[in-house]
């Protein structure tokens, strides 16, 4: 709590020009992030084909934005930096009507007021350009220089007064990865801007201006996720003969579940072109994928809703990410289902992405008898209850030879590779799959499932030295504790093995360029501290090598708690069977139990 100043000093007094404007910038100015969006704005609303941003040392240094837009007049370029000094509003009425970006004329006086700021523009009309300079909110006088038309904006020491905000940025690399966020995000809503991104005198970022999406999407998230796009498919709109209803459309592209992140970073939601963050409208897109991505994954998209200006309010908040919507719920719902139904049609039946689909050969399905003996459920009566599970028994020989093939395998004679003989029934409490097999009942547990599968398609790799590896588009650089790092030296050929590729990045961190391909879609940076730290613990297998595959296969595969479709819950079933040992997951944990048909009839006392 703090105290309460002595009486005599608290009289009021007005704030001077220089505390007012700090105080109004923390509220636009956050970090680098947020000089960048604004700038960048400003550079679209001047109708720029060409906006480069350049950054040092995360933004800390230097925010440069240079566009070839309309240029600011020398004899406004004071008036530009005032507080409340706009050349897109005249009146509050025309809110409700608005093409800019920009209206509050806030941001140009709010980043001056904590920064070295430097405005260079020239409008096309002039000989030559002109240059002020603002440090932290005194204004020098403009002068003429030379420059071509447009306007570079180039913001330096950001929050050097005002050391409270300063201490609140991150490393570099965050600060860079929030910008490259943020160009993104306006590169995405911009399609026919050229963007370009400079950090550190690399470039980072650029687009082709083409004004197609799709050749935008090519330049941002890379090749690889554009070709898992699709867009948006455009439905009749059945409540759309009431002429009340404001007209709601969704445009964009969004990822098919064979796409998907950790966190939501790569979903890109503008409204009328503008990024924002609404928690709603993303919990409706994380509503269309529902079961058909992983719980805890997030989907890829990039949409635009178009709304009534009139219907929407973005004067929430300075920093303008804030919209309020008269008809939310109906928002909700048009967005909801453009992407539900855009999935339906494309990716009904995908299977989830860890899953890859193969058929099933002939020998494999004769072998699918291999699984008729699993742990078996021992249903007795209730003296029993405490002792249901019991360790998978060992199987008593090579099944294949012994077992004959499943009896409607052999009658219908033809591929089996659809048909698994265990039926799915389907999911029990988000985590057991429970099927029908020739003599009962099966619950198989799909985490220890997938992790057996993976267990054994790893280590099958491992051994041949036939990689399967998804190599990165951007590196990931991971930051390891020292014992982490320690873990690594001790077992790199090892975890190379498996189709790592790793690099040291110095400060402790190291980039990781490729991945077992099984670690698709997961989180690099938690998956490989995960596994450095169990190795690190003492491992669970009988090698360094097999523990090291036991992790991996762990933190890959399927999550309990996950919905899964039919379709994926009998490609995990069939690539259960095709294991050598499919009965117990890495860990030793049984990952199937079998009621038999015996048992049901005894619990059934129908004899
Ligand atoms: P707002 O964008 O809300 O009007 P700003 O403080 O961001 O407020 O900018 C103030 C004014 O400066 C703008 O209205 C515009 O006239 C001018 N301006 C700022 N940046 C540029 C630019 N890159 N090109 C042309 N004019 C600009
Ligand atoms: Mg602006």
């Amino acid at each position: 709590m703090p105290t309460p100043l002595p009486t005599a000093t608290r009289t009021i007094q007005r704030l001077d020009d220089h505390t007012v404007g700090k105080i109004a910038a923390g509220e636009v100015v956050e970090r680098p992030a947020s000089v960048v969006k604004e700038l960048l704005e400003n550079a679209l609303d001047a109708g720029a084909d060409r906006v480069t941003v350049e950054l040092a040392s995360g933004g800390r240094e230097l925010i440069q934005v240079t566009d070839d837009g309309a240029g600011i007049p020398a004899d406004e370029l004071p008036t530009a930096i005032e507080r409340h000094t706009t050349s897109k509003l005249q009146r509050f009425n025309d809110l409700a009507n608005l093409h800019s970006y920009g209206f509050r004329g806030e941001a140009l006086a709010s980043i001056a007021a904590v920064s070295d700021l430097q405005i260079i523009s020239r409008t096309p009309e002039s000989s030559h350009g002109a240059k002020i300079r603002i440090r932290h909110g005194s204004a020098g006088s403009p002068e003429p220089v030379a420059a071509a038309p447009g306007t570079t904006i180039s913001v330096r020491d950001l929050f050097t007064n005002v050391p409270a905000r300063r201490k609140f940025l991150r490393r570099d690399s965050t600060e860079a990865a929030h910008v490259q966020r943020t160009v993104t995000a306006c590169a995405l809503a911009s399609p026919s801007v050229r963007f370009t991104l400079i950090n550190d005198g690399k470039t980072v970022l650029t687009t082709d201006g083409s004004g197609d999406l799709g050749n935008t999407m090519v330049g941002i998230l890379g090749a690889d996720i554009a070709a898992q796009m699709v867009p948006i498919v455009s439905s009749p709109d059945l409540d759309d003969d009431d002429p009340e209803r404001p007209r709601i459309t969704v445009d964009g592209y969004i990822g098919l579940p064979t796409v998907t992140r950790g966190n939501r970073q790569q979903m890109y939601v503008t409204v009328n072109r503008r990024w924002i963050d609404h928690r709603p409208l993303g919990f409706a897109i994380e509503q269309a994928y529902h079961s058909l991505i992983m719980a805890g994954r997030f989907p890829v998209v990039v949409l635009d809703i178009t709304v009534p200006p009139e219907r929407v309010d973005v004067n929430v908040h300075p920093t303008k990410r804030e919209v309020r919507f008269s008809d939310e719920r109906l928002v909700f719902k048009v967005l909801q289902r453009a992407v539900r139904e855009t999935l339906m049609v494309y990716a009904a039946d995908q299977p989830v992405p860890q899953v890859t689909h193969s058929p099933m050969s002939r020998e494999t399905a004769q072998r699918r008898m291999s699984l008729a003996n699993p742990a078996r459920v021992p249903f007795s009566r209730n003296e029993d209850r405490t002792n249901h599970l019991r360790p998978p028994e060992p199987p008593a020989g090579p099944a294949s030879d012994t077992e004959p093939p499943a009896p409607h395998e052999r009658e219908s004679g033809q591929s089996t590779s659809d048909i698994p003989v265990l039926r799915v029934l389907g999911q029990v409490g988000g985590n057991y799959i429970i099927a029908e097999g020739p003599d009962g009942m099966y619950l198989i547990d799909q985490h220890a499932a997938h992790e057996r599968v993976l267990y054994e398609r790893l280590l099958a790799q491992y051994h041949s030295g036939n990689l399967d590896q998804q190599t990165m588009l951007d590196a990931v650089i991971v930051e390891l504790t020292p014992e982490q790092q320690a873990t690594l030296d001790a077992c790199r050929d090892d975890v190379l093995g498996l189709g790592f590729r790793i690099d040291d990045f110095g400060g402790g961190s190291v980039a990781v360029r490729a991945i077992p391909a099984v670690m698709r879609g997961k989180d690099v940076a938690e998956t490989l501290s995960r596994i450095l730290d169990e190795i690190a613990a003492g491992g669970r297998g009988d090698s360094v090598v097999d523990s090291l595959v036991i992790s991996a296969a762990c933190h890959s595969s399927i999550r309990s708690g996950q919905t899964l479709t039919l379709p994926e819950m009998r490609e995990l079933i069939v690539q259960l069977e095709r294991c050598s040992s499919p009965r117990a997951c890495g860990h030793g944990r049984p990952t199937m139990l079998l009621m038999s048909q015996e048992d049901l009839a005894r619990e059934f006392e129908r004899r």
